[in-house]
């Protein structure tokens, strides 16, 4: 009887090495299975990822951060760039790993005239010029838009982008070919409410995340008026 084909070593220990990430995020209350939420969008779906908790425990995160270090070690890196809070937590971490000792710095991101744009602050400009060796880190990499506006901000600056290193990524996403490691690559299905076969199941709706958004306690906004 013919031997059935052996699963190449590699792609096993990757398989356990995802999982074994997966599980973290899981730990941190980020990461939902098995379920069927309510997206934002009105699309249904069966895993949810809540971005802001993805961060929340410092041990975890470093070592992610050093994971992600380690596969970009070979290369020389000069400064490690990202957007947002929790993708700048992250590559703090990954900055602190990277045998190269690079420097940490963000771009901001906003919405500018029903534009979403990517803007680096003034004072790290003169860190990223012709030359510069660039580590992009992001933590959740789902339609990638950010990420682009990121890649395309550092090579009008003239620098080089050595890789992208997430989380966790959609494997749909496509960013223009640069080097990707993620530790999680995953896509979820989402599904038209019509059409989903949750729903049809009759399994319960979980609206938790949409009505999270929309009831915000008073007390966890403080404001003044400026004059
Ligand atoms: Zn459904």
């Amino acid at each position: 009887m013919p031997l059935a084909p052996r699963k190449d070593p590699s792609a096993v220990e990757g398989e356990v090495r995802e999982k074994i990430h997966l599980e973290i995020l899981k730990r941190t209350g980020a990461y939902h299975a098995n379920d069927h939420v309510l997206l934002p969008s009105g699309q249904h779906t069966s895993e949810y990822i809540e971005k802001t908790l993805v961060t929340t425990e410092p041990s975890f995160t470093e070592g992610l951060g050093a994971v992600i270090a380690k596969h970009f070690a070979q290369w020389p890196v000069d400064v490690v760039l990202s957007t947002g809070p929790g993708a700048l937590i992250l590559s703090h971490c990954v900055a602190r790993a990277h045998p190269s000792r690079p420097i940490v710095v963000y771009g901001t991101k906003g919405m500018a005239a029903g534009k979403r744009r990517v803007s680096l602050p003034v004072e790290f400009q003169r860190l990223l010029r012709e030359g510069t060796r660039a580590l992009l880190i992001e933590d959740l990499v789902s339609t990638g838009t950010t990420l682009k506006l990121l890649i395309d901000l550092v090579e009008q600056l003239g620098a080089d982008i050595v890789g992208i290193g997430c989380l966790w990524r959609r494997t749909s996403v496509n960013l223009g070919g640069k080097p990707v490691f993620s530790l999680v690559s995953r896509d979820f299905p989402t599904y038209n409410p019509r059409e989903c076969p949750l729903c049809k199941k009759g399994v319960a709706l979980n609206e938790e995340f949409v009505r999270r958004r929309h009831h915000r306690r008073p007390s966890t906004i403080k404001e003044v008026r400026e004059s």
